[in-house]
């Protein structure tokens, strides 16, 4: 990880970790690629190394983030997906290349095309995100309940009623919230005077 930049939020999705590259969509937003750098940064944790990254790409990866985000969160809420939206998901789907290859510990990765551009990179994304809100995959999506977040995420969980799309940071915060409310009523102010 680099200094002086936000860290990145690790899921186990790869759509949905592209998509919470930006998070707090709905309080103080955070960006997590704010150069194309740290877009390089992010494909290479998650297996997708590349050549290089311009700003004009950097600004390709952010509209297919938000098509995800948004296409997501429509099929989270059962509603019509955006036109718009799709087509940003598709496009880039079908402009890049990537093979999916086996490793003998029996894991899927991903080959680049021989340039390993972003294009590639995010056709795989694009890929991804495909197949979860497609419902190929084991699962169901959710928007997190934080008011600030509402990031749509893929719950796996068994009985399907995770309500944080990161126990971590959302989760957390929100159990903290409660357990200080808590605190509060249980302390009324004549006490804290008296102390
Ligand atoms: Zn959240």
């Amino acid at each position: 990880m680099r200094a002086g930049y936000p860290d990145f939020r690790l899921g186990n999705m790869l759509a949905t970790s592209f998509t919470a590259t930006l998070t707090e969509r709905c309080g103080d937003a955070v960006e997590r690629i704010p150069t194309p750098q740290r877009l390089v940064d992010w494909f290479e944790v998650h297996g997708l190394a590349v050549e290089s990254c311009s700003a004009a790409e950097l600004e390709l990866a952010r509209e297919l983030r938000e098509a995800i985000h948004t296409t997501a969160t429509a099929a989270a809420i059962g509603d019509v997906l955006p036109a718009q939206a799709l087509r940003i998901i598709n496009d880039c789907s079908i402009r890049g290349r990537a093979a999916a290859v086996l490793t003998p510990e029996r894991n899927r990765e991903w080959q680049l095309g021989s340039t390993a551009s972003v294009d590639d990179a995010l056709s795989v994304i694009a890929a991804d995100a495909i197949g979860i809100i497609a419902g190929e995959r084991d699962g169901k999506l959710a928007l997190c309940a934080s008011s600030t977040c509402r990031a749509a995420f893929f719950d796996t969980s068994q009985s399907r009623t995770r309500k944080w799309c990161d126990m971590n940071t959302c989760g957390n915060r929100q159990k903290k919230a409660r357990f200080q409310a808590n605190q509060r009523r249980r302390t009324p102010s004549t006490q804290t005077a008296a102390r």
